[in-house]
This record gives C-alpha cells, structure tokens and sequence, in this order.
C-alpha cells in the first residue's frame, strides 16, 4: 500500500465519520493491497 496516501496514511484502511471501516480503494486500485499481491499469484501457479 502507498505509505504516502492521504486517505489511508498507508494503513490500507480508511475510517469513515460516522466510525466505519473500510478497504482505502485507492490503495486496493493502485495494486499496492496484499490482498492482490504477488504472492497470491504464486500459489496459483505452484498449484
Ligand atoms: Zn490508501
């Protein structure tokens, strides 16, 4: 995740103000999450 987004400040979760969470789509569109990391890709692959 980008450690400079100001949305998020490179937690990869933004906090809303009504005090709900959520996955920064910035970051998850950015392909920085590691939740569509390299390493997922690997393990397809291996099996
Ligand atoms: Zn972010």
């Amino acid at each position: 995740m980008k450690n400079n987004c100001p949305k998020c400040n490179g937690t990869g979760i933004v906090k809303e103000e009504d005090g709900s969470v959520h996955t920064c789509w910035d970051c998850l569109m950015s392909g920085d999450m590691d939740v569509h990391s390299d390493k997922v890709a690997d393990s397809k692959i291996k099996i």
